[in-house]
């Protein structure tokens, strides 16, 4: 019996009210990380409290979109089914990015020969249609 077609599409950002915020200003070509109001911190991910004073007043609050990589991975294969969506991407860099603000997050490094990528290079957010209406921040070297 033939195994049956799957899906390859990329799995979609689950929005839901805690990351709603974040997912509309993306959507504007802008990030937002939770800030803190009391202690001033930076919550990423987007959580409920602060991580360092437990408070509940954090606030998302415009960054520039811009960093240094911190650490990177040159994806060159794909193992499992899951990912095979990801396969027409390969090879690709996953990075951590180091904001000028402090938050580090995970993405990829997009228009940037592989080869040219390393760490501490600066970069800049960029956003990706990868749906009607989402937006995922991306990351590309600054000029
Ligand atoms: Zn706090």
């Amino acid at each position: 019996m033939a195994e049956p077609v799957r899906e390859r599409k990329k799995p979609l950002p689950e929005i839901v009210p805690l990351t709603q915020p974040f997912w509309e200003a993306t959507a504007k070509k802008q990030l937002v990380i939770q800030r803190c109001s009391d202690c001033r911190a930076w919550v990423w991910c987007p959580r409920p409290a602060c991580v360092e004073c437990g408070s509940e007043r954090l606030h998302w609050t415009p960054v520039s979109g811009r960093g240094k990589i911190f650490a990177f991975s040159v994806i060159r294969e794909v193992v499992g089914r899951s990912l095979r969506a990801f396969e027409g991407d390969i090879p690709y860099v996953a990075a951590w990015i180091d904001l000028d603000e402090g938050p580090r997050l995970l993405s990829n490094i997009v228009d940037c020969p592989i080869e040219k990528v390393k760490i501490g290079m600066e970069v800049e957010a960029v956003f990706e249609e990868v749906a009607p209406g989402i937006f995922l921040p991306k990351f590309k070297p600054s000029n």
